[in-house]
């Protein structure tokens, strides 16, 4: 070593671990490859990693999963272990979450949509952009799946009004609204005809800022 820190002319490159565990960029997870029919995983070495089929759990801030453990003792003779682990006793723990087939299934759909996607997110993306940072509606005030489905249904149906009187101006929406034959059945019952008509007459919505 040179009196600067660096190496020596013809020593061997240092390894630049991408990750806490020592794992360099070649032996990342997603460079281990799934086995569905044996489940399994196979490492870029080529080796079998298997599991006992326990299940543990990882709790976090907000949520909790479980998840699998997949080993192979061949990483105690692996000779490019320092490159895959940084751990010293033992080998390479590959995990594998209780949701891991949906992540794949939709990185797979994904890979194969990319125009679909495209697309559906520049019909999307610019409603979440009016809702979140025009309207300031970043975050939901209920907790738990129905309250907060409820909460976003308020939300999408003041955008969707927003939306129609912006594209169609008032005077033709309400028109459009008078010979609508609406075909909904009682769950939407608040949204009826009438309701509906009478919400848009109100003063209110013409205050908000424009939907997108
Ligand atoms: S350390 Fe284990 S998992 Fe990593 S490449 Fe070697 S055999 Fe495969």
């Amino acid at each position: 070593m040179s009196a600067g820190g660096n190496k020596d002319p013809g020593s061997p490159p240092a390894i630049v671990n991408s990750n806490a565990h020592g794992t360099t960029a070649e032996f990342v997870v997603s460079n281990f490859l799934y086995q569905p029919e044996s489940n399994t995983y196979t490492c870029p070495a080529g080796k079998t990693l298997k599991t006992t089929g326990t299940w543990h759990k990882k709790t976090r801030e907000r949520d909790s999963y479980e998840f699998k453990k997949y080993r192979t003792p061949d990483c105690a003779s692996c000779a490019v272990k320092h490159l895959c682990t940084g751990r010293a006793n033992g080998g390479r723990e590959i995990e594998r979450s209780q949701y891991a087939e949906a992540v794949e299934k939709n990185g797979l759909n994904y890979k194969n949509n990319k125009d679909l996607y495209r697309k559906r997110q520049e019909i999307n993306e610019h409603i979440f952009g009016t809702i979140k940072r025009q309207w300031g509606y970043n975050h939901t005030n209920l907790r738990g799946l129905a309250k907060v489905n409820g909460e976003m249904a308020l939300i999408m149906t003041v955008y969707n009004m927003k939306r129609a009187i912006n594209i169609l101006g008032m005077e033709k929406l309400l028109a459009k609204l008078r010979t609508w034959m609406p075909d909904y059945g009682k769950a939407t019952a608040p949204y009826t005809k009438q309701g509906i008509l009478r919400l848009f007459d109100r003063s209110y919505f013409h205050r908000l800022p424009k939907a997108a």
